[in-house]
């Protein structure tokens, strides 16, 4: 007798007569109707229980939360509701759930709120919800292997372990071995990180583009999609200590070939899943209408999370000068009336989400890919323009999001390059071998970094970031 996921069962063609299935119970009601879920999809198989003719025990045992292997025949379904239906002939207990105990936890099969999920993230998957977002989570994962791949891109793995927190992107986690009661000190009374592991400073990385750069100037394209560090204290809902960054990195490709590449990827990963995923999305789709209808008329969405999925596939990004946004920005309402808490005066200030929010929400209403900023609100290694006074960076704005990609063209002049780190106060020997690939064949290169959280936000309409990795690390946070 063969195994079936649930999956396989909702949607086979033909009922069959004897098949197996296990997973967990979702609810048992009547003494009769199981509603059984493994993971497989987001929908329960109904399971009919012969209760007359199943011992009281075992009834006893088939409660929310319990694990159980069933065997009886898939049937057209009398009810309404489902199609069809597994009539059971023998149900085995592998896994018994108390239900007083059950009903302590997020197992109770009635509305959690999102913290109280996140208190019990260890369950939490056993909600549709999450079993939902996490299904596409791997869905989005497996799309951007697949689009590389398909591009003739190579995936690269960066080191975790970096001695360069040179870049700038953030505050780092320092890696350390030594004892931090007594701790080697020099002749200064300084702590003596020669003596330290690696016999340097070392830290977890926060970006592995200078690594990726190198194996640009060799492979050609590549990529990166690895876990990275920032020991940024600030608690938002679109910020982890530890999140996923995806990095390609391309030889001989300018800045407009790089928004070509990302709006291309975008789009793709995104039509990936609605083609794949229609079911986990319909429900999440669902689920935000629903949670609408307590919002008042204004802060109801425009659109539905599959529109805005398909919105995005379906039209152009816009394209727009970091100096035209602040033409727009300067002139905008919230500017004029001081709504906007950081005021927009003059070229050159760095923008707020709030800026970014209203470029991308209300006044453009699309994903928005900026240019061309001013150099000193920008990392070292961009490549400066002819205007010596911007840098060919841009970033890409998503509704509901922000910042989702940032990205530039590299540096590839090396005296240029060298004057950019002496005037931060970079020292060359620290990045010796990242000045090496503009001594020895160097070339126009660029590349960017897509937050994967900040991508599996947008797709399944999850508003914390928190709600859409399995054990979010934050500050103060680090359980599970
Ligand atoms: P932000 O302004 O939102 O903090 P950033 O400018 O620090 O972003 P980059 O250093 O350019 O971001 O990193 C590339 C991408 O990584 C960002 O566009 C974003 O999608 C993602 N990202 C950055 N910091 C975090 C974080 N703490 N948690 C989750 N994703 C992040
Ligand atoms: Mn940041």
């Amino acid at each position: 007798m063969k195994s079936y996921t649930v999956a396989e069962l909702l949607s086979s063609e033909t009922l069959v007569q004897e098949v197996i299935v296990k997973g967990w119970v979702r609810t048992f009601r009547a003494n009769r109707f199981i509603a059984l879920n493994d993971g497989s999809t987001i929908h329960n198989i109904q399971c009919v229980v012969d209760f007359e003719n199943t011992n009281e025990d075992t009834l006893n045992r088939i409660g929310t939360g319990a694990a159980v292997s069933i065997k009886g025949e898939l049937v057209e379904s009398q009810g309404k509701g489902q199609k069809v239906e597994v009539q059971v002939n023998e149900i085995t207990i592998l896994g018994d759930a108390d239900q007083e105990e059950v009903s302590k936890t997020i197992l109770q099969p009635k509305r959690h709120t999102l913290e109280k999920l996140r208190e019990q993230a260890h369950l939490r998957t056993r909600t549709n919800t999450f079993s939902a977002v996490m299904r596409l989570r791997s869905s989005l994962s497996f799309a951007i292997h697949k689009y590389f791949n398909d591009n003739g891109f190579y995936y690269m793995h960066t080191p975790i372990i970096t001695a360069s927190d040179a870049e700038g992107a953030g505050e780092t986690f320092r890696v350390t071995t030594l004892d931090p009661q007594n701790p080697p000190l020099d002749e200064e009374g300084n702590v003596d990180y020669s003596k330290d592991f690696f016999g340097k400073e070392t830290n977890l990385t926060v970006s592995g583009q200078l690594e990726a750069e190198t194996y640009a100037m060799s492979l050609g394209k590549v990529y990166t999609f690895g876990p990275t560090f920032r020991a940024e204290n600030s608690n938002t809902s679109r910020h982890l200590s530890e999140f996923w960054m995806i990095e390609p990195e391309v030889a001989f490709m300018d800045l407009a070939g790089n928004m070509d590449l990302a709006e291309d990827f975008m789009k793709s990963v995104l039509s990936y899943i609605l083609e794949h995923n229609p079911d986990d999305l319909a429900f999440l789709e669902d689920r935000l209408i629903q949670e609408d209808k307590s919002k008042p008329q204004a802060e109801r969405s425009e659109m539905t999370l599959i529109e805005k999925l398909r919105f995005v596939v379906d039209n152009n990004f816009k394209r727009v000068s970091y100096t035209e946004a602040i033409d727009i920005l300067r002139n905008s309402k919230p500017n004029k009336k001081k709504k906007f808490k950081y005021l927009i005066n003059e070229w050159g200030a760095d923008l707020q989400s709030e800026h970014e929010r209203f470029l991308v929400e209300k006044h453009f209403k699309c994903p928005v890919i900026l240019f061309d900023y001013p150099a000193n609100i920008k990392a070292f290694y961009m490549r400066l323009n002819e205007d010596e006074k911007t840098v060919r960076a841009m970033d890409i704005l998503f509704p509901g999001i922000g910042e989702i990609v940032g990205g530039s063209q590299r540096e590839e002049r090396l005296d240029v390059l060298k004057e950019k780190m002496a005037a931060l106060n970079i020292p060359e020997e620290e990045l010796w071998w990242y000045l090496d690939l503009r001594k020895y064949g160097t070339a126009v290169h660029s590349g960017f970094g897509l937050g994967f959280e900040r991508l599996v936000m947008f797709a399944t309409g999850m508003s914390n970031i928190r709600d859409v990795i399995p054990y979010p690390r934050t500050p103060l946070n680090a359980e599970f």
